[in-house]
């Protein structure tokens, strides 16, 4: 039975859900996981997570098709993520398999909570890791443990698809150098006062420019970028210090195959972007979330596609790969799995 909640007027919040997963790590193994009621974690206070912030995370949905399944996107690739993100940080790698395993029980185990087709929300699923026995002197943990919660979630972005105007950051998103490619919670740690900052400043996000040169374009806090040109190609950027999203990935195929534009995946100059016709943010959490305006300093960079609606190819690719995630449309071989 789904539960009693308020579909269609849910925000982005974590809402308690009845069951998580859990799997603990110690003498250099995993044991076998289990589903759990409990939702508190009890850590030394020494805890390697609370000293030296040795955890990352991942992000994806789980979603009630067309038809009436439950089903989830890409869930490999989260798995691998989160194994390059703990090779990184000096953590075991949880096994990829086991990682959808798990995806699969932790939804499985709270299947009242996936929003209905159609209602617009959707199920959240936050798997993590953390360094859980004392450590003092640095190094990493001994002991760590891998958990998997799910909570109900509505549109990221309240009001819907209306663009942005977002800011060029005088700082870096990740620190140090060579972090910016995994899903740590240190890297958002750094970012968060340039995210305060920038909302005080009447700016939806921070544009990160490369820290080396400060002439290309990363990505924002939390999302990677695309653009369509005048002539209706589709550009993202290219570089070893963005966080590889697989909403990108997804949305490069979906340019390509499903819509037969050309895809440029490459370094993309701060200068160029005077010259795109849309711009957008996409991962997980929103999709797509269009940007009208880019402001570095004063000077304003208008795209013109404008401040009232999506553009009309971002719109195409969202449509789209909205369709794929609900059973609208096929999805190429792989992208869905089915968990009920
Ligand atoms: C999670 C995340 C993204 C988006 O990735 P998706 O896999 O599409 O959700 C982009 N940038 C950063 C820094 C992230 O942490």
């Amino acid at each position: 039975m789904s539960k009693n909640i308020d579909w269609a007027n849910l925000g982005f919040a974590y809402i308690q859900t009845d069951n998580r997963y859990v799997s603990n790590y110690k003498d250099g193994a995993w044991d076998e996981g289990t589903i759990t009621t409990d939702a508190m974690v009890t850590i030394s206070e020494c805890a390697g997570v609370l000293q030296y912030a040795q955890t990352c995370f991942e992000g994806l949905k789980a979603y009630t098709t067309e038809d009436g399944k439950i089903v989830c996107f890409r869930p490999d690739l989260n798995a691998k993520r989160l194994a390059d993100s703990c090779r990184r940080l000096e953590m075991p790698v949880f096994p990829e398999d086991r990682f959808v395993e798990a995806v699969v029980k932790t939804v499985q185990a709270n299947a009242d909570y996936v929003p209905p087709y159609g209602s617009g929300a959707t199920l959240y699923i936050r798997p993590y890791m953390f360094g859980s026995n004392p450590v003092i002197g640095v190094k990493p943990a001994d002991e760590y443990q891998f958990r998997i919660f799910v909570t109900p979630v509505g549109p990221y972005f309240k009001g819907g698809a209306k663009p942005m105007t977002i800011r060029v950051s005088d700082y870096d998103r990740a620190a140090p150098r060579g972090t910016g490619n995994i899903k740590a919670g240190a890297n958002y740690a750094m970012s968060l006062q340039m995210i305060v900052d920038a909302h005080k400043e009447g700016f939806e996000e921070n544009m990160y420019l490369d820290p080396a040169t400060r002439t290309k374009v990363e990505e924002t806090g939390g999302a990677n970028f695309i653009f369509i040109t005048k002539d209706g190609k589709f550009v993202t950027p290219k570089s070893d210090s963005i966080l590889p999203s697989i909403t990108r990935r997804s949305l490069m195929v979906v340019a390509e195959k499903y819509l037969g534009m050309t895809v440029e995946h490459r370094e993309v100059r701060f200068e160029e972007l005077k010259d795109f016709a849309e711009c957008g943010l996409c991962g997980t959490a929103a999709v797509i979330s269009p940007v009208g305006k880019v402001v570095n300093h004063g000077e304003e960079i208008c795209f013109p596609s404008g401040m009232d609606e999506m553009g009309p190819v971002t719109k195409k690719l969202y449509d789209t790969l909205t369709g794929i995630q609900m059973g609208r449309i096929e999805a190429p071989e792989g992208w869905i799995k089915t968990i009920q």
